[in-house]
Order: C-alpha cells, then sequence, then structure tokens
C-alpha cells in the first residue's frame, strides 16, 4: 500500500503492520510503541500506520483522509510534538481527554507522542491509565528510540515494533529514485549523514547544507590552541544556527504545501473554517522551531562524529572507506600523531555533549568543552 512507500529499510515493520490494518476485528492491539534510532523513520512509520488504519482501503495514500493524516491535520489523529525537555503532565492529560471522546470523521482516535521517552513517571502513570483501559477504537502510539528508555509498566502494556538503521546504499537509492539525485551524491550524502535519512536528503538537495558541513569540518581540523578552541565553538554556534534556520524554512514550507493540497486549495485563499486548521499548523511549527536550534547543534555533533570515526578508523587498520574523503590528508596525519584511545574519547565525549544538550546546559558551553577535549586528545593542526 502506498502509505508505507515513505518508509525506508523497514520491510518487518512494515508486514507487521499492514497486517494488522488488514486484520483489524482479531484481537486488536490498542497501544503500541515504535522503536529505533534517530532517522530510522518512528514518526513516519506512526503517521502511516494512523493513515492505513483511517483509510478505507487500508492506506492507499490517495483519498482524502490518508492526505489528511499525513498532514497531520486529521481531526481524529492528534500528534504530539515537544520542543520541551520533559512532556509535561498537563499535555498527556489533555492526550487523554482527545482520546476518551469519540471518533468523529474517522474509524479510530489516534494519538501519536512523539519522544515517549521524555515523561517523568508522573507523566507516565497518567498515561498508563489510558493505556490499560482502552476505548475501543483508540490507538496509541509512542515513539522512542529504545525500549529501554520507557518504564516497565509502559512497555508491558504496549506492544513494540523495532525498527533498524537503513544502510548506505539503501538510503542512497531512495534519494536516487524518489528525488532524482545523481549516484554518487546520493552515495556521499547518505555516508555524511551516518544514514540519518532526513539529513541525507538535505545534503543530498542543497548545496549550502553541504558547505555548512564542509565549513564544520574545516573549523574542527583547524583547531590549534586554547583560544582556536573557544573561538571555533563560537563560530559551530553561529553555524548551527544558519542551519537551523535553513531547515525550518524549507520544512515549513512543505508542510504547508502539503495541507494545502489535503484540503485541494490551490489558490492560497484559505476559507474561514479551515482557519484553525492553519493556525494550529503554525503553532506547531513554532514551537518545532524552537526545537531547530538543538537539530543544528546535533548536526555539527554528527559531523564531528563522523570526523572521529574516520580517525579511528585508521587507527585500527579498519578497510571501510573513509566518510570524509574530502579531509584524507588532516584525518591521516591525526591518525598518526594521536592514538585510538584518544580517538575513542573524544567520540565519548561526542555523545556526553548529546546528554549534556538533553539536560539543558548552555549550547555554547557544551560546544566550548567538546572544543577543549580536542586539543587534550591531541588533536591540533600542525
Ligand atoms: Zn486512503
Amino acid at each position: 500500500m502506498k502509505v508505507w512507500q515513505e518508509l525506508l529499510g523497514q520491510p518487518e515493520a512494515i508486514e507487521q503492520l499492514s497486517r494488522i490494518v488488514e486484520d483489524k476485528d482479531s484481537g486488536f492491539q490498542h497501544s503500541w510503541l515504535f522503536t529505533g534510532p534517530a532517522g530510522s523513520g518512528r514518526s513516519t512509520l506512526a503517521r502511516a500506520f494512523a493513515a492505513a488504519l483511517q483509510c478505507s482501503s487500508n492506506g492507499c495514500g490517495e483519498c482524502p483522509s490518508c492526505k489528511l493524516v499525513l498532514a497531520d491535520a486529521h481531526p481524529d489523529v492528534r500528534m504530539l510534538v515537544t520542543d520541551k525537555v520533559i512532556i509535561s503532565i498537563e499535555e498527556v492529560r489533555q492526550l487523554v481527554q482527545f482520546a476518551a471522546l469519540g471518533a468523529s470523521l474517522g474509524s479510530y482516535r489516534i494519538v501519536i507522542i512523539e519522544d515517549a521517552d521524555r515523561m517523568s513517571e508522573r507523566t507516565s502513570n497518567v498515561l498508563l491509565k489510558a493505556l490499560e483501559e482502552p476505548q475501543e477504537k483508540t490507538v496509541w502510539i509512542l515513539c522512542a528510540p529504545s525500549a529501554a528508555d520507557m518504564l516497565p509498566t509502559i512497555r508491558s502494556r504496549t506492544r513494540n515494533v523495532v525498527l533498524r538503521l537503513p544502510s548506505v546504499e539503501e538510503v542512497a537509492q531512495l534519494l536516487a529514485q524518489r528525488d532524482g539525485v545523481k549516484e554518487e551524491l546520493a552515495l556521499a550524502s547518505a555516508r555524511q549523514a551516518q544514514q540519518h535519512v532526513g539529513m541525507a536528503r538535505r545534503l543530498a538537495l542543497s548545496a549550502e547544507a553541504r558547505s555548512r558541513r564542509m565549513e564544520t569540518l574545516r573549523e574542527l581540523v583547524g583547531i590549534k590552541d586554547l583560544s582556536s578552541a573557544m573561538a571555533t565553538a563560537e563560530r559551530l554556534l553561529a553555524l548551527a544556527k544558519k542551519d537551523a534556520e535553513a531547515s525550518s524554512e524549507e520544512k515549513s514550507q512543505q508542510e504547508r504545501a502539503k495541507l494545502l493540497a489535503a484540503y485541494g486549495i490551490e489558490d492560497e485563499k484559505i476559507p474561514s473554517n479551515l482557519r484553525s486548521e492553519f493556525r494550529q499548523l503554525e503553532e506547531n511549527q513554532k514551537r518545532r522551531n524552537t526545537r531547530a536550534l538543538r537539530d543544528g547543534i546535533d548536526r555539527i555533533l554528527t559531523d564531528t562524529e563522523s570526523l572521529f570515526r574516520d580517525i579511528l578508523s585508521l587507527q585500527l587498520g579498519a578497510a571501510a572507506p573513509l566518510i570524509n574523503q574530502e579531509l584524507t590528508q588532516e584525518i591521516q596525519n591525526r591518525a598518526a600523531q594521536t592514538s585510538a584511545e584518544n580517538s575513542i574519547a573524544v567520540l565519548e565525549a561526542i555523545s556526553l555533549s548529546r546528554s549534556r544538550l538533553e539536560s539543558n546546559v548552555r549550547d555554547l558551553l557544551v560546544l566550548e568543552s567538546l572544543c577543549t577535549k580536542l586539543i587534550v586528545r591531541g588533536f591540533v593542526a600542525a
């Protein structure tokens, strides 16, 4: 069915869920937990599943119902996207209320919680109650990096669908087929984004995103001493900001176009009965924009990670091709001048940076301490 086509390299999950959709009446499962690494497509899968459940032909992708779900505008499907580190108890209470009302247009009421791992125990318990006594036509879909991120009580109430990270070749193939990207660029983008589909597509389609990535790497290999490390941290933050602005702008325009298409509006004139839908979209986008800088910094961390994976892979004599072939000389120099132990320490510092950002440590501080780590571990320009 067409609705699954956006998903990449997840045949097992699609098989499992489409069987459920086709056989809705036998022992329907109301609560789901979709887990997988960032970029594996958890929320894309959740949206596709919701569309397939609501569609009278199990997810054609073409009917008004499918289009509304895919544009996040279906009145019986709600998706909680949070810009906060922690999902508030009030947000979950509202979802429970929404779920308790019967479906208005579709066959089900469906609630999707992105980042369900961001709930405190108390908030999880509010949700747990709803999961324990599900309404007949209500479906809950929780998304999280792994099942271990959820409370055991929630885990035991939900059925887990596990997504994997697609391979570099699969991502490249998607970019080539769907977006018409040339093979070489598609492969390079997939490799540089480390299989993160959305990130790979941006790199493949935007020369500016590619140049920001290159600039990030050049900043990192240009660090000489403490004062240049501090200046680099500042420039990296500025790059993350630029990147965040560009990517939210692109995404917002695409979403608006999708919503207009879902309602069959061709001339941008929004009828008054639909204004609140568009206002809702704008509010969601505003929320997301505050998160966009985080994502921009996360991309910087991903790029840094790719550089140190390359260095480590040379140090360990691995045969895999370098992710950053443009910087082969610099990578070789650093591999020779330091040790695998140092590269591993930097990779650890990168994951520490991620968790510090999650716990709201100031952005610049996180980047400064990472850049300083490079000097401490001997990664300095000659
Ligand atoms: Zn449909």
